[in-house]
C-alpha cells in the first residue's frame, strides 16, 4: 500500500489557495449556439477573455495526441458546449445514490487518480456541458411520481460545481428543482466555490454533499480539486443557517474512496476531528461511506493517464466481486471490509449521533 507521512494527517492549515479551472480550449457546436442557455454560457465565458470556437457542424475535433497521455492533457484542458443527445432524456436509475441520474455536463477537469469516470465515459476525457439543459430539466418532470419523493444525482459523470463559475447550470438546476414539489436533487463535489450557490432559494430540496478524504490521500491522488481544509470550510458555510450568513442546505459528506493507507485509523481519525469541529451546530447531515475498487477497465484506462501513481491497483487484499452483467470488480477482502465498516460507523456515530450514515460500499 501507498507510504504516506503520518505526521501530514495533523496538518490542517496547508491548502493552497485554489485557483478556478480555466480551460485552454472552448469549443461551441453549431447546435449548442442555438440554444439560449447556449449562449448565456458563451457570455460568461467571453467575459472570461477565454479563447472560444464555434464549430460549423455538431462535432468536436481535435482531442486526440500521439498517445494516451498526450490526448488526456488535450482533452481535460478543452472545455465543449454541445447539445446532449436524444438518449441522455432517457434517464437512467442511479443506486443506492438517488432514483434517477441527471447530466447537466460529462466529465471533469480534476485529476484524482482513482477518478470514477475512468472507464465509464468513452473516448478521451474533454469536459462536455449541455446546452439543452432547459429541456433536460424539464424532462425530469416525467420521472415524478405524485405526492411521492423522487431524487436526481447531478453528480454521476461530472463534478458540477467545478464547472459553476463557466456555466452556472448547477444554479439553475437547484432553483428549478426548488420548484417542483417532492423532488431532491443531489450532487458531490471536491471543490469549494460555493458563493453563489448560497443565497439561492432552494427550499431545502438540493443536498450538498463534500467528498472528503484523509488529508495524505487526497493530496498524492487528488490534483487539481481544492484541499481538504478549504473543502470543509465550504462544507460548513453550506450548512450554516442562512440567518447565519451560511446557504442552509442540508449537506452530505462522501467519504471514498476509503483506503486503508498505513495508520489509516490516525488519518481518517484526524478528518472526522475536524468535521464535527466544523459542523458545530445542528444540521441536517448525511454520510455515504465508499471504499476503493476498480475494474479491470478502469485500472487499464487510470494507469495509462497516470503512470506513476502511488495508488496501489495490486490485487493482494482484494476479492473479486461480479455483477449480474459478468462484470466484475476489485473490493477489499471482507476481513478489512469488516474492520473498516465498523470503525467508520462507530465513529461517525460518536461524533455525529444525528447524522444518517446512508450505505457502507
Ligand atoms: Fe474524477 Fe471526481 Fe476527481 Fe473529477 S473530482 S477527477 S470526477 S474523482
Amino acid at each position: 500500500m501507498d507510504k504516506i507521512d503520518r505526521s501530514a494527517a495533523l496538518h490542517h492549515d496547508t491548502d493552497k489557495p485554489f485557483k478556478l479551472w480555466m480551460p485552454k480550449r472552448v469549443v461551441f457546436t453549431a447546435d449548442a449556439m442555438k440554444e439560449p442557455y447556449g449562449q448565456q454560457i458563451h457570455e460568461r465565458i467571453t467575459s472570461y477573455n477565454l479563447p472560444v470556437e464555434v464549430a460549423k457542424n455538431n462535432r468536436v475535433t481535435g482531442l486526440r495526441g500521439k498517445d494516451d497521455r498526450e490526448t488526456y492533457r488535450i482533452a481535460k484542458n478543452t472545455l465543449a458546449i454541445v447539445n446532449a443527445p436524444p438518449s441522455a432524456m432517457n434517464l437512467r436509475p442511479i443506486p443506492p445514490s438517488a432514483d434517477w441520474q441527471y447530466h447537466l455536463a460529462e466529465g471533469c477537469p480534476a485529476h484524482c487518480q482513482y477518478c470514477y469516470l475512468a472507464g465509464s465515459l468513452p473516448g478521451p476525457p474533454a469536459i462536455r456541458v449541455f446546452a439543452n439543459l432547459p429541456q433536460i430539466l424539464e424532462r425530469t418532470k416525467r420521472y415524478q411520481r405524485l405526492g411521492q419523493p423522487v431524487s436526481y444525482e447531478a453528480s454521476c459523470y461530472t463534478d458540477p460545481l467545478s464547472l459553476e463559475h463557466l456555466t452556472g447550470g448547477l444554479c439553475e438546476s437547484i432553483r428549478f428543482f426548488a420548484e417542483q414539489p417532492f423532488t431532491h436533487l443531489r450532487f458531490v463535489t471536491k471543490f469549494d466555490n460555493v458563493e453563489p450557490l448560497l443565497q439561492l432559494a432552494h427550499n431545502r430540496q438540493t443536498r450538498f454533499r463534500c467528498s472528503l478524504n484523509a488529508e495524505v490521500v487526497a493530496k498524492r491522488l487528488e490534483g487539481g480539486t481544492s484541499g481538504i481544509t478549504t473543502r470543509i470550510h465550504a462544507l460548513r458555510k453550506m450548512a450554516l443557517p442562512k440567518t447565519q450568513g451560511g446557504g442552509g442546505y442540508p449537506v452530505g459528506i462522501v467519504l471514498a474512496p476509503i483506503i486503508p493507507i498505513p495508520e489509516w485509523v490516525i488519518h481518517y481519525s484526524a478528518l472526522l476531528d475536524q468535521v464535527s469541529a466544523a459542523l458545530n451546530f445542528e444540521t441536517d447531515l448525511t454520510f455515504e461511506l465508499i471504499t476503493h475498487r476498480f475494474t479491470p477497465g478502469s485500472r487499464d484506462t487510470l494507469l495509462s493517464w497516470y503512470p506513476n501513481t502511488s495508488l496501489d491497483f495490486s490485487e493482494d487484499l482484494r476479492s473479486i466481486k461480479r455483477n449480474k452483467f459478468g462484470g466484475q470488480k476489485y473490493v477489499f477482502v471482507k476481513e478489512l471490509m469488516k474492520e473498516m465498516r465498523l470503525y467508520f460507523e462507530g465513529e461517525i456515530a460518536r461524533r455525529f449521533p444525528k447524522a444518517k450514515i446512508l450505505y457502507w460500499t
